[in-house]
C-alpha cells in the first residue's frame, strides 16, 4: 500500500461564545483548523485534523501548519502509510520540529492502518475494551460568580471534572477565585486550576501557599524551569501542559520531579505515534494524564480520545471536548460526544469519523496524483 495523494482543507471554527484564558489576557472567538485526507493506491483513505487552539496559545498557527505541509506532504508520497514509525522518521528528517504540522498526517496514517486491518484505534493503541472516558469542562476566566455559574451549567450536562482557567498578575483575585470555586464545588466533583503559564514563580508561591485548596494546579508558569522552582514548595499536585513538546521534555520533567501528571495532546507533541510513546512513559512512571487535543472539531477530539480510551484507569483523568465550544460541526453527530459525562467508543475501524465534504469546502492544496 502506497500513499498516492494528500488533499488539504481549511475551515474556520467559530466558538459559540468568546472564551478567555490565562487570567483574561488571551481571548478566543474562532479557531483555524486544517484537515488532511490521505489516499492510497489500494483505495483506502484516512483523515487527520490539525488545530492549534488559535495562535496565542502555543508556538503554532494554522497558516504555519499549512506551510509546513508543503514540505511534509510530498515527502510522504509513495510511502506505506502503515509503517508509522518510518512515516514519522521521514517527516522528522524532512522538517525538524514543527510537531503540530506533523500531527494530522500521522493521524491520517493511523486511520488508514485501522481501516485496512478492521481495527478501531483504541485497540491498536493497546486496549482489549475501550474505557468510558469521563469528560471535563473548561471554564473561561471570569469573576468567581461567573465561573461558578459556568461550573453549574457544566454539572447539569454531566460534567464531574472542571478545568477552571485562572491566572494573572493580581494574585489576590486568583486567591479569591480559587477559594470561591473550591467552596462552591458540588459534592463528588473535581476541579483543576489551570493557570495557562500566567504566573511568575513568585506569584505562584504566594497564591498556592495562601489557598486552602489541594486540587491539581496546571502549568503555573511559562517554562519548565519556572514550574520546577514552584513544584515542591507548594502543597498542590502539579500538572504540566504547554511547556512539554518532545519526549525529552517529558523525560526532563520526570527527572526533575516537576509534576505528578501531564496533558497529552497529539497536536502539541506531533501526532498519535509520539503521544502514545509519552502516554506509555507516563504509565510507567505513574503519572495521571488528561488525554485530549489542543483544539479542533469532534474529529480531533475523537482521534485523541481513542488514546484516552486505551489508557489504564489509574493513569487516566478526564478529557476535554473542544467541539463542545464550537458553532460548526464538520463531522455532524459523529465520534466522541458527551453523553451524561462520558464518551463511549464502538467498534468502527480506524478513527470511525468521516468529515462532511460539503462543510469543509474546496481543497486548499493537493499533493500527488491529481486523480
Ligand atoms: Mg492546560
Amino acid at each position: 500500500m502506497r500513499i498516492s495523494r494528500i488533499t488539504v482543507f481549511q475551515i474556520d471554527l467559530p466558538l459559540t461564545k468568546p472564551y478567555w484564558l490565562s487570567g483574561g489576557r488571551l481571548k478566543f472567538e474562532k479557531i483555524d483548523s486544517t484537515f488532511v485526507r490521505v489516499d492510497t493506491d489500494e483505495g483506502v483513505s484516512g483523515w487527520g485534523e490539525g488545530c492549534p487552539w488559535g495562535h496565542t496559545y502555543l508556538p503554532a498557527h494554522g497558516h504555519g501548519l499549512r506551510a509546513a505541509l508543503k514540505i511534509l506532504a510530498p515527502a510522504l508520497l509513495g510511502r506505506d502509510p502503515r509503517a508509522l514509525d518510518d512515516i514519522n522518521r521521514a517527516m522528522d528528517l524532512q522538517l525538524p520540529g514543527h510537531l503540530y504540522a506533523k500531527s494530522p498526517l500521522d493521524i491520517a496514517c493511523w486511520d488508514i492502518c485501522g481501516k485496512a486491518s478492521g481495527n478501531p484505534l483504541w485497540r491498536m493503541l493497546g486496549a482489549e475494551k475501550p474505557a468510558a472516558v469521563a469528560v471535563n469542562s473548561s471554564i473561561s476566566t471570569g469573576t468567581p460568580d461567573e465561573m461558578i455559574a459556568l461550573i453549574r451549567e457544566a454539572s447539569a450536562m454531566g460534567y464531574r471534572t472542571h478545568s477552571a482557567k485562572v491566572g494573572g498578575s493580581d494574585f489576590s483575585a486568583d486567591i479569591e477565585r480559587i477559594e470561591a470555586i473550591s467552596a462552591a464545588l458540588p459534592k463528588g466533583e473535581q476541579v483543576t486550576f489551570d493557570v495557562n503559564r500566567a504566573w511568575t514563580p513568585g506569584v505562584a508561591l504566594q497564591v498556592l501557599n495562601a489557598v486552602s485548596a489541594r486540587d491539581w494546579v496546571e502549568q503555573p508558569c511559562e517554562t519548565l524551569d519556572q514550574c520546577a522552582l514552584v513544584a515542591g514548595k507548594v502543597p498542590q499536585p502539579i500538572m504540566l501542559d504547554e511547556c512539554l513538546h518532545t519526549f525529552q521534555d517529558h523525560l526532563d520533567a520526570w527527572k526533575r520531579t516537576v509534576c505528578q501528571g501531564v496533558k497529552v495532546k497529539p497536536n502539541r507533541v506531533g501526532g498519535l505515534t509520539k503521544a502514545r510513546q509519552i502516554r506509555d512513559f507516563g504509565v510507567s512512571v505513574g503519572w495521571q494524564m488528561h488525554i485530549e487535543d489542543t483544539g479542533g472539531s469532534a474529529f480531533a477530539d475523537t482521534a485523541a480520545l481513542h488514546l484516552a480510551a486505551s489508557t489504564p484507569d489509574a493513569n487516566r483523568l478526564a478529557a476535554w471536548l473542544c467541539h463542545a465550544h464550537l458553532a460548526v460541526d464538520p463531522v455532524p453527530g459523529q465520534g466522541a460526544r458527551n453523553v451524561g459525562g462520558l464518551v463511549q467508543f464502538g467498534d468502527a475501524p480506524g478513527i470511525g469519523v468521516t468529515p462532511d465534504p460539503s462543510i469543509l469546502g474546496a481543497p486548499v492544496a493537493t499533493y500527488g496524483d491529481a486523480g
